[in-house]
C-alpha cells in the first residue's frame, strides 16, 4: 500500500500511524458477471467513511 494514502472523501493524506482503521475501498460492479472484480481501489479515513455511511450500517471496526 502507498504509505501515504489520499482519502477519496476530503482529499487529505491519510496517516496510518494515526488512523488504525482507515480503509481500503475496492470498487467494482455488481452486476459485471464477473465474480465481483475489483475495478479501481480508494482510500478514506475512517471518520470520513463513519460520516458518510447511514447510522445503521455496522463499520467493521466498531464491531
Ligand atoms: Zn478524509
Amino acid at each position: 500500500m502507498n504509505p501515504n494514502p489520499i482519502c477519496c472523501f476530503c482529499y487529505q493524506a491519510i496517516d496510518l500511524d494515526q488512523d488504525g482503521a482507515a480503509t481500503e475501498l475496492r470498487l467494482g460492479a455488481v452486476d459485471s458477471g464477473r465474480g465481483g472484480e475489483v475495478r479501481q481501489k480508494v482510500y478514506t479515513h475512517s471518520t470520513c467513511l463513519r460520516e458518510r455511511v447511514h447510522p445503521s450500517i455496522d463499520l467493521w471496526w466498531e464491531l
